[in-house]
């Protein structure tokens, strides 16, 4: 009866606990991006993080590998991972991938089990450019990934954010999973100074891109010709 209860209580728990999202080109996915998802699902007791790739990103120069095949690399990135997961819903929409769009679909999916947007400091300060970004607040709580130099300082935030955040920062990140939406947490990672950008270097200059990529994954850039122009 108390073990029934106890995994009935398990089962809850996981059901509550807070998906998160970590969107970008992914152009290719790469270490960088796989530790941090780990570092944050662990330190937050996440459920989920979704690697959601961008379609058509607005804020940047179109990607050099199709979305089929950022989408075949995120794959084999995520496959075995616990906890780690691809979202591909960016993909199937036409038009720029917004991400108040992106959110608003996924929170009609999750009903209110809080979500979290993962955002680097970066992204985090341009927040005021993006398409609609004030009802992102409605829809997810933002945790802004921070670099540790940069932990405990406190950025220049621009004023119209400064006073969307008012009374949004979260004292704690339990307080995340008690909530759909609304809250900013700020979640140190350690930093791994990979990029793909640099990645698309190496592979151009025929340079090896080993141990900064799932070794599947390069098997996949090679077979294809990726990012060797
Ligand atoms: P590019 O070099 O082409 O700009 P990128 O490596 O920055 O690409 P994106 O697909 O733009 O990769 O990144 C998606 C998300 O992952 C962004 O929020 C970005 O801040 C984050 N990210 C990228 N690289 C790292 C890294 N090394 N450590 C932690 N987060 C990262």
């Amino acid at each position: 009866m108390g073990g029934a209860r106890q995994r009935r209580g398990a089962k809850l728990s996981r059901r509550l606990r807070p998906v998160a999202l970590l969107g970008g080109t992914f152009d290719p996915v790469h270490v960088g991006h796989l530790r941090a998802a780990l570092e944050i699902r662990d330190a937050l007791g996440l459920g989920q993080v979704r690697l959601v790739p961008a379609r058509v990103p607005p804020h940047r120069p179109q990607p050099r590998a199709s979305a089929a095949q950022r989408l075949a690399l995120l794959r084999l990135a995520v496959r075995g991972v616990p906890g780690l997961t691809v979202d591909e819903r960016e993909l199937r929409r036409d038009g720029p991938s917004y991400m108040v769009d992106t959110l608003t679909g996924l929170r009609a999916e999750l009903g209110r089990r809080p979500l979290c947007l993962l955002v680097g400091d970066d992204a985090f300060r341009g927040l005021p450019g993006w398409h609609r970004w004030e009802a992102l607040f409605d829809l997810t709580h933002l945790v802004v990934v921070q670099r540790p130099p940069l932990a405990g300082q406190e950025p220049t935030l621009p004023a119209p954010l400064r006073q969307a955040l008012q009374g949004r920062w979260a004292d704690d990140p339990q307080a995340l999973s008690g909530t759909p939406a609304g809250l900013v947490w700020k979640q140190p990672v350690p930093p791994l100074d990979i990029s793909a950008t640099r990645i698309r270097g190496l592979l151009k200059a025929g340079a090896s891109a080993r141990f900064l990529v799932p070794d599947a994954c390069l098997r996949y850039i090679r077979h294809h010709h990726l990012y060797t122009d």
